[in-house]
C-alpha cells in the first residue's frame, strides 16, 4: 500500500491510499479518485505542486484555432452588417408594410432594413417578397 498525498484542482490537500502506484495512476486517469471536501475528481499528487500551480493559474481554453476563427467570423458579420446598414434605409418595425408597399409599387424603390416577426417574414416571402435576414443578432434600436 502507498499513502499519497493528493491536492484537488480547488487547492484542497487530502491523503489516500493505494494498493501501489500503478493503482493510483489508473484511478486518477478514470476519476474514479475524489477530493473528499469539494468532490472534484480533478486530484494529482500534491508533490507535482509546480503542474498544479499551472494548472490553476491557466484556466482551460478551447484552441486558439478556434477562437480565431470565431473571431475571424463575427469581424465578418461586423463588416457585412455595417455594409448592410449603410446602403439600406432603416425602417424599423414598419418594414413589412414598407417591403410591401414598395413591392406593390406605392412606395420608392429601395432597399430597406428593419425589424419583421418570423410570421410576418413568412407571409412576405409567400407572397414573393424577397427578403433575407442579417447575420448576426437583432439590431438593438428602432
Ligand atoms: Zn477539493
Amino acid at each position: 500500500m502507498i499513502l499519497y498525498r493528493l491536492i484537488c484542482s480547488r487547492g484542497h490537500e487530502f491523503e489516500s491510499w493505494f494498493r501501489d502506484s500503478e493503482t493510483y495512476d489508473r484511478q486518477a486517469a478514470q476519476r474514479a479518485v475524489s477530493c473528499p471536501y469539494c468532490h472534484s475528481t480533478e486530484v494529482s499528487k500534491a508533490i507535482m505542486a509546480p503542474h498544479v500551480a499551472r494548472w490553476t493559474e491557466e484556466p482551460r481554453r478551447p484552441p486558439a484555432l478556434l477562437d480565431e476563427s470565431q473571431a475571424a467570423l463575427r469581424a465578418m458579420i461586423r463588416e457585412l452588417r455595417e455594409k448592410i446598414a449603410a446602403s439600406t434605409e432603416d425602417v424599423g418595425s414598419r418594414f413589412p408594410d414598407e417591403a410591401r408597399r414598395i413591392h406593390d409599387g406605392e412606395a420608392e424603390a429601395r432597399a430597406i432594413r428593419g425589424r419583421a416577426s418570423f410570421e410576418e417574414a413568412k407571409a412576405l416571402l409567400e407572397e414573393g417578397i424577397e427578403i433575407s435576414p442579417i447575420p448576426g443578432p437583432p439590431e438593438e434600436s428602432h
